[in-house]
């Protein structure tokens, strides 16, 4: 699906720094962040990097999210390094359960959790997790403070960000009209979504006209929807569109896949149901590769490759992981399918400089 891109405008600030312009209304988008309280000095990390790179010039608001209330240490160092608007929100208990949803068969799902636990998978007996995942998948965009948002810029404590940040990522999304954005892409652990794709077929079985013509269905499967080859995007970075989440197509394939119930009985990550969604509901060119923006977020980490002037603290060696190379030069990635089938032709069309 090759196309052009319109070129974006640019400016200079008093310090000589050529960006783009967020337009003369700004973009309504807000950087979120799920974190306990535990999670501060992560937190400030990830905050005073990305301040840093990009929004020290922008000054975009920051919300933050938790099932418990955010201690006044936690509110007063992440507030110290944001240079936007924070905002601190509470779960509504409805949304992040104490227990297992009614509909889950409790003894199932803890003899499920505790099986998993057993294997050498990331998290597999970990019940939090799955809550956290359950709620990144099917909720977090409904929560109050995210009203009035068009889009947001998902970050977690503790991932870093290697390169100055030349074009407001908001602004590509609104200006290029894409609804996901991405850095890195990979395959999952199959043991986490055993039955993730037949739930996901059951549904677009039953809804065929939420399915976009054409879609990135060859990205997730490698045999024509038969089976999932585990493609996804890293969601832990993520800038999209929050309307995608909110209307119906993917409304009712969370509600569909949340009472299957393998969010507990599996291990079902927030990665692969956005991913999944985001292949089969969306035009392929509504999925946007951030190429240039240099991200770690344990133990993977995506360096760009030289000559494209955003300045990046990593190597593009690959004899130096994990702080390069190009993440989609690594065996794990799944970007050069996706480049391929989207037709895509280098990074973000930018003026490059410095
Ligand atoms: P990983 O990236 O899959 O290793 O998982 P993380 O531990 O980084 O969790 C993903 C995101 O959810 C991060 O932003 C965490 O701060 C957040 N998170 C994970 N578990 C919890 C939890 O129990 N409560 C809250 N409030 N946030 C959590
Ligand atoms: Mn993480």
């Amino acid at each position: 699906y090759p196309w052009e891109a319109p070129q974006p405008e640019m400016f200079e600030d008093e310090e000589g720094f050529n960006a783009t312009r967020a337009q003369e209304d700004k973009v309504r988008a807000t950087f979120v962040m799920l974190a306990r309280n535990s999670d501060v000095w992560g937190a400030v990390e990830s905050i005073r990097g990305l301040e840093d790179r990009f929004n020290r010039r922008y000054h975009y608001d920051w919300t933050f999210l938790n099932e418990e209330p955010f201690s006044d240490e936690f509110k007063r160092h992440t507030s110290g390094v944001a240079s936007g608007k924070t905002r601190y929100g509470l779960i509504p208990k409805d949304d992040w359960l104490e227990g297992f949803p009614s509909w889950v068969n409790e003894t199932r799902a803890r003899a499920a959790i505790s099986e998993m636990g057993k294997q050498p998978i990331p998290y597999g007996g970990s019940i939090p997790y799955r809550h956290m995942c359950r709620y990144q998948s099917g909720k977090f965009f409904r929560h109050e403070l995210l009203k009035g948002y068009e889009y947001y810029w998902r970050v977690e404590p503790d991932v870093k960000f290697y390169c100055d940040i030349v074009e407001d990522p908001f602004v590509t999304m609104k200006r290029l009209d894409k609804s996901y954005g991405f850095v890195v892409s990979l395959y999952e652990y199959q043991a986490t979504i055993p039955t993730l794709w037949q739930t996901t077929k059951a549904f677009i079985d039953a809804n065929p006209e939420y399915v976009a013509k054409p879609n990135l269905m060859e990205w997730i499967s490698n045999d024509g929807g038969k089976t999932y080859n585990g493609c996804h995007f890293w969601s832990n970075f993520e800038i999209a569109r929050l309307d995608f989440w909110q209307g119906p197509a993917y409304s009712k394939y969370f509600e569909h896949l949340d009472k299957a119930g393998g969010f507990f009985y599996e291990r079902w990550g927030d990665a692969p149901v956005h991913s999944l969604a985001a292949a089969l509901f969306l035009h392929p060119n509504q999925t946007h590769f951030f190429s240039n923006i240099g991200y770690f977020h344990n133990p993977f980490a995506h360096c760009p490759l030289p000559g494209n002037g955003v300045k990046c603290a990593c190597s593009t060696s690959t004899q130096d992981p994990p702080t390069g190379p190009a993440f989609e030069t690594h065996g794990y990635s799944c970007t050069p399918k996706w480049k391929k089938l989207t037709g895509y032709k280098g990074g973000t069309p930018f003026a490059a400089h410095g």
